[in-house]
C-alpha cells in the first residue's frame, strides 16, 4: 500500500530570539581565534573543555528531564542551540555523539539506574560516547554484525571487531550493537553499554583523505559486560537502533556540515557579486531554508516520542546532497581566489565532504529506506 509523510510547518517561538542571542555571545567570548579551516571542521571539531563550559550553560542534555541532570526546556531551544553552534564551527565533537542520540536512547530504553549514572555526565559535558555498528562486513548490512557476546554469569563475553567508529579514541562509552542470540537475523542483536577502559578493548586510529584521524577500528576482545549495561531489552537491539538513527539523520549537523565554504564565500564576493553569484547564493539559501524547515519539523516529531523514520532519511538525503554540491560549486564559481582562509576552508571540504553521504548510512541505503517506508518496495 502507498503510504505518505508530511512535513509539518513549526516556526520557532520568538522567545528563542533571546537565546539565540546568549548563545552567539557564548561563541564570540570562547572562541573568537578559532580559523575558518578550524571551523570548517563543523561536529568533527573537538574540545573537551569547551564542551564543559556548555555545560555549565546548560546546553546538554537540554530538553531532559531535571532529575536526570537535564534542563527540561523545549526542543526549540536546542535547536537553536545546536544550529548556532554548527553555523559558527564550535568544537563540538566531545559531547555531539552522547547528546545527539546516546542520551535520548538511554532515556527512552536505559534502566533507571543507567539514566541516573551517565545522563548527569552528559549534561555536564563530561562524557564522550561512541557508535559501535558498522564491522568490516556490516556497513549498509548492519543486521549483519557478527560482533558476539556470550551469556557468562553476571553478564556477558564480547568479542569482536567495529570498524570507522568515531571518536572512539576518545570515547568513555561505546554503545555497540552486538548478536546475543542466534536465529533470525534481527532478533538477536542487543545494544550493550561498553566501558572504554575495559580489559580486552582495543582501539586503532584510522587517517582519512584529510589526514585527520577521527575514526577508529575497535577490537574487542573477551570483554566482560556486565548485565546491569544491556540496553533495554535483550533481542530488541534491531529496533533501538532504528529509532536510534532518526536522532542521527534529521538534525541540522545534517545541512550544515559544509556552511563555513558557504559562509567565506559570501566574504570573498563581497557587497557586490556578480550575476552567477547572485544565482548562486539565492539557490543555497532557498535550499537551506527549506531543509531547515523539514528538519525542524522531525525534530518535533521526536520530542512528540514518534518515529519519523521517513521524514529524517529523507532530511540526510537532500542535506547531505547540498552540503556535497557546495564545495565543488564554489570551487567552480571562485577557482583562482588566493584568500587564505578561504583556500584552506575549500581544500579541507572538497576532502572531507565526499564521506558526508555514507556517515550515518549511505545515499542507496537512505533511498531504499524512504521506498520502504512509502510502501513502494
Ligand atoms: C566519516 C564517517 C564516520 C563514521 N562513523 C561511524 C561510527 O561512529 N560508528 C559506526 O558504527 N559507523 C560509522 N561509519 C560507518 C558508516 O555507517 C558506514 O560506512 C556506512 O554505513 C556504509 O557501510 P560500509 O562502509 O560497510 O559500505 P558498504 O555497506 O559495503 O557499501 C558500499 C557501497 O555499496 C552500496 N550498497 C550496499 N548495499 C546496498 C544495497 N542493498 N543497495 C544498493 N546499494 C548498496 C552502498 O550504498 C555503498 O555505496 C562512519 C563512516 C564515515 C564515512
Amino acid at each position: 500500500m502507498l503510504r505518505s509523510f508530511a512535513f509539518e510547518p513549526f516556526d520557532l517561538p520568538p522567545e528563542t530570539e533571546t537565546l539565540r542571542a546568549e548563545v552567539r555571545a557564548f561563541l564570540a567570548e570562547t572562541i573568537p581565534h578559532r580559523t575558518a579551516r578550524e571551523r570548517a571542521e563543523s561536529w568533527m571539531g573537538m574540545d573537551p573543555a569547551f564542551s564543559r563550559k556548555m555545560g555549565e550553560r546548560g546546553w546538554l542534555g537540554m530538553t531532559w528531564p531535571k532529575k536526570y541532570g537535564g534542563h527540561e526546556r523545549s526542543f526549540a531551544d536546542r535547536y537553536v542551540v545546536i544550529e548556532e553552534m554548527l553555523a559558527a564551527g564550535a568544537p563540538v565533537s566531545f559531547h555531539w555523539i552522547a547528546d545527539r542520540q546516546s542520551g535520548p536512547l538511554l532515556l527512552r530504553f536505559g534502566t533507571e539506574e543507567q539514566r541516573q549514572s551517565v545522563l548527569p555526565r552528559i549534561a555536564r559535558g563530561e562524557v564522550c560516547f561512541c557508535i559501535g555498528m558498522s564491522e568490516p562486513g556490516a556497513g549498509s548490512d548492519l543486521a549483519g554484525v557478527r560482533t558476539r557476546g556470550h551469556k557468562v554469569d553476571g553478564g556477558w563475553r564480547v568479542s569482536g571487531q567495529k570498524i570507522w567508529t568515531s571518536n572512539a579514541h576518545v570515547a568513555t562509552y561505546m554503545i555497540a550493537l552486538v548478536r546475543t542470540s542466534e536465529g533470525e537475523r534481527h532478533a538477536g542483536l542487543s545494544q550493550l553499554l561498553i566501558d572504554m577502559k575495559s580489559p580486552g578493548v582495543t582501539v586503532r586510529p584510522i587517517e582519512n583523505l584529510t589526514g585527520a584521524a577521527d575514526f577508529n577500528e575497535v577490537f574487542l576482545d573477551d570483554v566482560f559486560v556486565p548485565e546491569s549495561m544491556l540496553i533495554g531489552q535483550d533481542g530488541n537491539g534491531w529496533k533501538q537502533v532504528n529509532a536510534e538513527l532518526a536522532y542521527e539523520r534529521s538534525g541540522p549537523e545534517r545541512y550544515l556540515s559544509s556552511i563555513r565554504i558557504f559562509q567565506e564565500f559570501l566574504r570573498v564576493v563581497g557587497p557586490e557579486p556578480t550575476e552567477a553569484e547572485r544565482l548562486f547564493i539565492g539557490q543555497v539559501t532557498a535550499q537551506m531554508w527549506t531543509l531547515r524547515q523539514m528538519s525542524l519539523s522531525v525534530a518535533g516529531k521526536l520530542s512528540r516520542g514518534e518515529d519519523p523514520m521517513a521524514d529524517a532519511t529523507i532530511v540526510k538525503d537532500l542535506g547531505t546532497t547540498l552540503e556535497q554540491m557546495l564545495p565543488p560549486a564554489i570551487q567552480a564559481l571562485a577557482p583562482f581566489t588566493q584568500d587564505e582562509p578561504f583556500r584552506d576552508t575549500l581544500q579541507y571540504l572538497v576532502q572531507s565532504s565526499t564521506s558526508f553521504s555514507l556517515r550515518g548510512g549511505t545515499r542507496e541505503i537512505l533511498r531504499g529506506i524512504i521506498a520502504r517506508e512509502l510502501g513502494l518496495r
